[in-house]
């Protein structure tokens, strides 16, 4: 179960599409997941791909989704 981040979320940030890049391949990031551990927000940036790749990893661990696809 992957839980979404909402645009009213006190952590949403919009993606700046120059300046956010996948963190695995590099190319523009549509997927931002983000997890609080030990009082530190966690950043992931990921492509369409690499998110469908890892989303079912991610949501086992706990990480909220920020999905910018429709915009
Ligand atoms: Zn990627």
């Amino acid at each position: 179960m992957v839980y979404t981040i909402e645009k009213e979320h006190a952590f949403y940030r919009k993606l700046e599409q120059l300046n956010d890049r996948c963190d695995r391949c590099g190319v523009r990031a549509l997927f931002r997941a983000i997890k609080l551990s030990d009082n530190q927000l966690l950043e992931l940036l990921l492509c369409g791909h690499h998110f469908k790749a890892s989303s079912y990893k991610l949501g086992l661990d706990g990480w909220l989704i920020q999905n910018e696809t429709e915009e």
